[in-house]
């Protein structure tokens, strides 16, 4: 606080409110109405989040996703969420040990009118047949329906070993008893390959990765989009805040005078730096939805603000996006693991370590970040203390200090 008692700088202004981020509060410019979205309501005014196709599926699914991991207590969210128009809801049989699924169940055994209207997506870690079946019908129990809109193997990175012929005739087979009607997998690592891999097979239906304003601009992402659209494949960017990836380098350049003045430039024109990056995604009409993080009432407002918002990125909003995004490459991990962990022995999960550090100190979701760390492979941990990092530093391209920041993240997670 300087000047005045109780009255912040511009400076302090500026950061208070890039700190708000999603949760602060943002008066679309112009609105959609319902007959703008073309999206039928009750009430022709009311606003809505509007819709994309999704691929060639010939489904058509609300721009803004409800992810996250909800819980029961929760209801006045989802349904606030389907009163907006957001009819495309994401969960995991892992987020919460189930408890998300377990609390959309709940909804839809409240609202049962409110089902066919969803487009409802699960995902599993696995591709062994026995183990989807046995999974997807746990996950049907628990979320009161007969069948899930899209079913997705979680945490894909290498489609040649796990969208096999066995995971294949799995699809063909559950499309068929019309226990799902589409298939497809998310990527947080490799993305590119697996997207360009999938294009190729054509049985996919839909891809969930990780896409944002820093990968979005790299030659390679947009091949694998292109290619991607191509094959009709229906795509959901997440993680589109590309949040930090390590506890120490969440300052990095954010407090800048180039950062404080990109946070000032959104705010003018009546968003956060936060909305402009999912409106920089949504500029991109081959992304069908983005799937966000909207765990309280403030956040889905502002998320659904966003997704009403018409006033377009200008080449210099963009511009600075693209600053921001070097400036502080060395916070972020882009998920190239094909990248480092050929570089380094004894079989180190770079990017999965990573992973977990983002969602304990970048989301504060350290729940998630100890289920996912629990699970890496034994002796991993040990390994992160022994091997030899230089030549993984070297090639990484985002210049990030693998071997100092997994070591911190171990010893914190540890
Ligand atoms: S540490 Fe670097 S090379 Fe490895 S996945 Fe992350 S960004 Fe890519």
């Amino acid at each position: 606080m300087s000047g005045e008692k109780g009255i912040l700088s511009r400076r302090e202004f500026i950061k208070a409110a890039g700190a708000a981020g999603l949760g602060s509060a943002l008066v679309p410019l112009r609105s959609l109405t319902a007959a703008d979205a073309g999206t039928s309501t009750t009430g022709s005014e009311q606003m809505v989040v509007p819709t994309r196709p999704f691929g060639k599926t010939g489904v058509d699914v609300s721009i803004l996703s409800l992810g996250g991991v909800l819980k029961d207590t929760d209801q006045l969210v989802f349904r606030q969420a389907f009163k907006s128009g957001i009819t495309y809801w994401d969960t995991a049989d892992s987020y919460g040990w189930g408890s998300n699924e377990k609390a959309i169940g709940n909804y839809f055994a409240k609202f049962p009118g409110d089902r066919k209207k969803v487009f409802l997506v699960t995902k599993t870690a696995s591709s062994n047949a026995q183990e989807l079946s046995d999974k997807l019908n746990t996950s049907l129990q628990r979320m009161n329906t007969p069948y899930i809109d899209m079913y997705l193997i979680h945490y894909v990175s290498d489609v040649s070993k796990e969208l096999t012929p066995e995971v294949k005739a799995w699809a063909e087979s559950a499309k068929s008893k019309g226990t799902i009607r589409l298939f497809g997998f998310s990527a947080h690592k490799n993305m590119e390959n697996s997207m360009l891999a999938a294009a190729k097979l054509g049985w996919v239906d839909g891809i969930m990765m990780s896409y944002n304003y820093r990968l979005m601009v790299k030659d390679e992402m947009k091949r694998a989009v292109d290619a991607c659209a191509k094959a009709g494949i229906g795509l959901t960017a997440m993680k589109t805040q590309a949040t930090f990836s390590a506890n120490f380098y969440a300052s990095i350049g954010s407090e800048t005078d180039d950062a404080l003045k990109m946070t000032e430039n959104f705010l003018k024109k009546g968003y956060t730096t936060e909305q402009a990056k999912l409106k920089v995604v949504w500029e991109n009409t081959h992304i069908a939805s983005i799937c966000s993080a909207m765990p309280n009432m403030t956040i889905l407002q502002a998320n659904i603000d966003a997704a009403l918002n018409k006033q377009r990125l200008s080449e210099g909003d963009k511009q600075r996006l693209e600053q921001y995004a070097r400036e502080t490459a060395p916070g972020y991990c882009s998920g190239c693991a094909h990248i480092c962990e050929s570089a380094v022995d004894l079989g180190v999960p770079i990017s999965d370590i990573l992973r977990c550090s983002m969602y304990a100190h970048g989301y504060g979701c350290r729940d998630m970040a100890l289920s996912l760390f629990n699970r890496l492979p034994t002796g991993a941990r040990d390994n992160v203390f022994k091997a030899d990092y230089s030549k993984a530093e070297k090639s990484c391209p985002q210049k990030i200090q693998i071997g100092r920041v997994l070591k911190r993240a171990c010893e914190d997670l540890g």
